[in-house]
This record gives C-alpha cells, structure tokens and sequence, in this order.
C-alpha cells in the first residue's frame, strides 16, 4: 500500500521536474505521528530519508529502527533545552533559527559522528510567533554554523504562509530562491532547498526547491492532534 502512494509521489515529483525544465528534488517523507512500522513500510519500497517534528517522537521511532541506517531530519521547532538530544539522534537539523542553537547543537554532536547537516529556517512571509529566522538574519546564522566543525552547513528551510489559494504561495518560494542564491554567493557549499509539501510541492518545484517534505500524500492523512 505505502509503496504505491511512494510510487505515485516520485511520479508526480518527476511530472512537476520535467514539466519545469528542473532536476527532480529529493524526496523527504515526513512521518510524524506514523508508527516506526509504517516508516520500516516506506524503508523497505526504497525511501531513506525520514523527516520528524518531535524530538521525543522520533527518538523512539529512531532506536527502534537503528538497523535500517536511514536518514532522520528534524523538521519542527526545536527548543534549546532538546538541542542535546536532537544532535545524538538527528542526520539533518532543517530548523536552525537563532544563534543559542547553533553553540548548543555544535556543543553536542559528538566527534565520533559525521558532522550534523543545518538547514537554516526562514520565515519568509514575516509570520508573527512562527518559527524561523529574519531574512535578514541568515548571513550571521550561516556564518556561525560555518564556523563550527561539528556542523555542516546545507541550506535553507521554509514553511510559507499556507494560503488557501495554492498559487498565492509562489512568491514566497520565488523569494527563498532569490535568499539561497545569496548565500550561495558566501558559502559555494550549500546544495539545499528545503520547501513544498503535499498540496505545494509542484510549485515549490518550479521555483527550485531542491528538497520537497511530504507527509499525507504518503502516509494519508493525520489523525488530529
Ligand atoms: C507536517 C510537515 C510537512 C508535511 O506536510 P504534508 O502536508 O503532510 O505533506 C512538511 N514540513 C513540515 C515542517 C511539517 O511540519
């Protein structure tokens, strides 16, 4: 069952690439609230690049399915207080917004693990109480996290506003787009872009996201929380 709705997901991936003239982005499949069965699920059809909300959620899904090597992102907000376990069990943080944080995950990735992969979050659309950085703010964001050897600079995460009129998104990817160029200018390096999910990906796509999240057209939909 979740092979298929994988399957269907490259496929429209692939549509939305070819009918952009762009490389297809890679695909992060976001399990949170999925049990660590349905992620073996999507493991075994090939998927290895998992994306969590939750750092205590994931934990379990995570230890639980050490022997699969896959690829864990953290996708949601993190609090300094978690930034110790997050660094233990994470591949990817997407959702570095403040200087605290950098100190406090370089602080904590050991040196026996390779370094951890950032993504720098924006809030593009200027959303009051949301998650992620000023535009602004990404140039001393990204020169921190450069500066520490346990992290490896990627990139940039964003979440627009989510209008309900898909197309009313684009700017804002247009804009993350214009943001990671600029950045890309300072640091040749990065190779991320973090944006579109389910119902947006397909513009996301053809404004260059090089990495789309995707959770209810994989998983189907989330029970509320
Ligand atoms: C839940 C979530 C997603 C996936 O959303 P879907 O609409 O289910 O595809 C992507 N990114 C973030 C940051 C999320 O929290």
């Amino acid at each position: 069952m979740l092979s298929s709705a994988l399957d269907a997901v490259l496929k429209r991936i692939a549509d939305a690439a070819a009918h952009s003239r762009r490389a297809p982005p890679q695909l992060l499949a976001v399990s949170k609230t999925q049990t660590a069965n349905a992620v073996a699920e999507l493991a075994a059809a090939g998927q290895r690049a998992f994306g969590e909300n939750y750092v205590q959620e994931a934990q379990a899904k995570i230890s639980g399915l050490r022997q699969l090597d896959l690829e864990w992102h953290l996708i949601g907000h993190l609090q300094s207080n978690k930034a110790e376990l997050a660094a233990e069990l994470f591949d990817w943080v997407q959702s570095v917004d403040r200087l605290k944080l950098v100190a406090a995950l370089a602080r904590h990735r050991s040196p026996q693990r390779a370094p951890l992969n950032v993504l720098i979050q924006v809030n593009v659309d200027d959303e009051n109480g949301k998650s992620g950085c000023a535009p602004d703010d990404i140039g001393a964001l990204a020169a921190a996290v450069d500066a520490e050897p346990r992290l490896k600079l990627r990139g940039l995460m964003a979440i627009p506003t989510p209008h309900a009129d898909i197309e009313l998104r684009r700017p804002a990817f247009r804009r993350m787009h214009e943001l990671f160029l600029q950045l890309q200018a300072q640091h040749p390096q990065i190779d991320t872009l973090s944006m579109g999910m389910s119902d947006d990906a397909h513009i996301a796509i053809a404004e260059d996201s090089t990495m789309v999240r995707i959770g209810t057209a994989l998983f189907g939909a989330r029970a509320q929380k």
